[in-house]
C-alpha cells in the first residue's frame, strides 16, 4: 500500500510549482529600479518622425503616459507608471510585457 505515498509526493510538487508562480519581486529590487520623468519625443527631428508612433501607454492601467509623468524602468527597458509597476511587482516578479525576471524575494 505505498500508492497513497506517491500521490502525496505529486501533490507536494504541484503546490511547489504554484508557489513559484506567486513569487514577488523583492522590495530592494523594486527600490533599485530606475525612475525618470516621461517625455513624449514626438515632435521635430526626422528620427522621431520616421517612427510615427503614438505616445506609449502603460500596459498595467492602459493609460498613455503624459509628459512629465513619473515612470519606472525595468532593466529590459520597458517602463510603466511608478505606482502601477510597484503594484504589479507585489504580485509578480516579471515584466508585464516580456516576462523579464526581476530579483525575487527568494534567497536560494
Ligand atoms: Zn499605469
Ligand atoms: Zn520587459
Amino acid at each position: 500500500m505505498s500508492e497513497s505515498e506517491s500521490e502525496d509526493e505529486i501533490d507536494l510538487a504541484v503546490e511547489q510549482s504554484i508557489e513559484d508562480l506567486k513569487v514577488r519581486a523583492s522590495k530592494s529590487a523594486i527600490d533599485g529600479l530606475k525612475r525618470r520623468k516621461y517625455f513624449y519625443e514626438g515632435g521635430g527631428d526626422s528620427l522621431a518622425k520616421s517612427k510615427t508612433s503614438t505616445a506609449a501607454d502603460c500596459v498595467v492601467c492602459m493609460d498613455v503616459f503624459e509628459d512629465g509623468t513619473g515612470v519606472t524602468y525595468i532593466p529590459c527597458s520597458h517602463f510603466f507608471h511608478e505606482g502601477c509597476l510597484v503594484r504589479w511587482l507585489q504580485e509578480s516578479n516579471s515584466c508585464p510585457l516580456c516576462r523579464f525576471q526581476i530579483s525575487s524575494t527568494r534567497t536560494d
